[in-house]
């Protein structure tokens, strides 16, 4: 069995934890990073990428998030979540966490558009899936080995490069757990294969 971690440190906590619970797997909310050991993968909520950003350094996780990645783990990151596991973030000269091969720029749906629902046909995954954005960033560009998995007027909104899966919505917001579960698959396969 496997343990899904949500990085608790800003944004949408909870829901993370509902949605993987709903998929019928134990969720941890992570609040210290010596806990990051417990967990098979990891959630990556959405909320404010400077605030969350500002939260990591003063708990000291990043060493422990980027060694996470390098274990082969599986991370989920979502809206700011993205932004915090991009290599590149437009118009900043370092990216955060900065494991994922896609490039994303913040607030990228206008102004006027705070918030929106959409329809999106999710890749291998789901159609018709109820995807909210707000304040939402997208993917600008991608490397080789990203493969997309949707897209919202002609901008890349959910992408996956082997362990790392990506999306510029809010998957939590929705009692559709689909992309969660599509999460928790990728887990559970690094994780037979860790012990293969
Ligand atoms: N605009 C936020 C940021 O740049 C992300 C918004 C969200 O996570 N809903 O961090």
């Amino acid at each position: 069995m496997v343990k899904v971690g949500v990085l608790a440190l800003q944004g949408a906590v909870r829901e993370h934890i509902q949605s993987v619970e709903a998929c019928g797997v134990e969720a941890v909310a992570i609040k210290h990073k010596e806990q990051l050991e417990e967990v098979d993968g990891l959630v990556l909520p959405g909320g404010e990428s400077t605030t969350m950003r500002r939260l990591i350094d003063k708990y000291d996780f990043m060493d422990a998030l980027k060694e996470f990645a390098r274990a082969g783990k599986p991370m989920f990151g979502t809206c700011a979540g993205l932004i915090l596991i991009a290599k590149n973030v437009v118009g900043y000269k370092e990216p955060h966490i900065g494991v994922m091969d896609v490039t994303v720029e913040r607030n990228s749906f206008g102004r006027q558009v705070d918030s929106f629902e959409a329809d999106l046909d999710i890749k291998d995954v789901v159609g018709n899936f109820p995807a909210v954005f707000i304040r939402a960033p997208h993917i600008v560009d991608a490397g080789p080995d990203v493969e997309i998995l949707a897209k919202h007027d002609d901008r890349i909104v959910a992408a996956r490069e082997g362990q790392f899966l990506g999306c510029s919505f809010h998957p939590e917001l929705t009692d559709n757990h689909q992309l969660t579960a599509y999460f928790i698959e990728m887990v559970k396969e690094a994780k037979q294969k860790k012990l293969a």
